[in-house]
């Protein structure tokens, strides 16, 4: 039996039942969404130590960003919500004063720098718990940093929580583990 031209056509939009439909608008909204908001969740609070800021953290957090830092970064004075140029290397270029500036705000000269290594950033500000205690919120204690700085400020943060959860990983397996599935374990390795 010869095959009807429409036999492997895709379906028409029409054909499509309603909840398809619903469910690649509902995919369409997320992407376009996603889009919008990625700049905002930069240094998402982990959710084990929400209940360790305080109540007012939003508010607190607009006063160190804001109205203590001018919407600039406390250490590399980036200007909040600006996309910025940058050689990659910390050193920018501070675009209302017309100057490079250095890791720690500084203005610095330059004598020539490759264009090919000029890259930009959109730069958000994020308030920091300078002693990676969200339960300390002294004012002296937290600094409105941009992205870049936050992370090397985290960075051994983060290394030592990496290998704290390993630790507790194996801890947790050595002492319920049982030790047949242990020796099985290490075999296949
Ligand atoms: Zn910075």
């Amino acid at each position: 039996m010869p095959l009807r031209p429409d036999a492997l056509r895709s379906p028409q939009p029409a054909e499509r039942n309603e909840k398809n439909t619903k469910r690649k608008q509902t995919v369409k909204l997320g992407l376009s969404l996603a889009g919008l908001v990625t700049h905002r969740i930069v240094m998402p609070i982990r959710p084990e130590n929400r209940w360790l800021y305080p109540i007012d953290w939003p508010q607190l957090s607009v006063t160190v960003r804001f109205e203590r830092a001018g919407a600039r970064c406390e250490h590399c004075a980036r200007p909040h919500m600006r996309r910025v140029a940058h050689l990659g290397d910390g050193r920018w270029w501070d675009a209302d004063a017309k100057c490079w500036r250095s890791t720690r705000g500084r203005r610095i000269m330059l004598k020539g720098f490759a264009l090919a290594a000029v890259r930009t950033t959109y730069v958000v500000l994020a308030c920091a718990h300078l002693d990676h205690d969200p339960g300390n919120s002294a004012s002296a204690n937290l600094a409105a940093l941009c992205q870049r700085c936050h992370m090397i400020h985290d960075a051994a943060e983060h290394r030592w929580q990496r290998w704290w959860n390993v630790f507790r990983r194996r801890a947790i397996r050595d002492l319920y583990e049982d030790p047949r599935i242990t020796r099985e374990r290490l075999a296949k390795r």
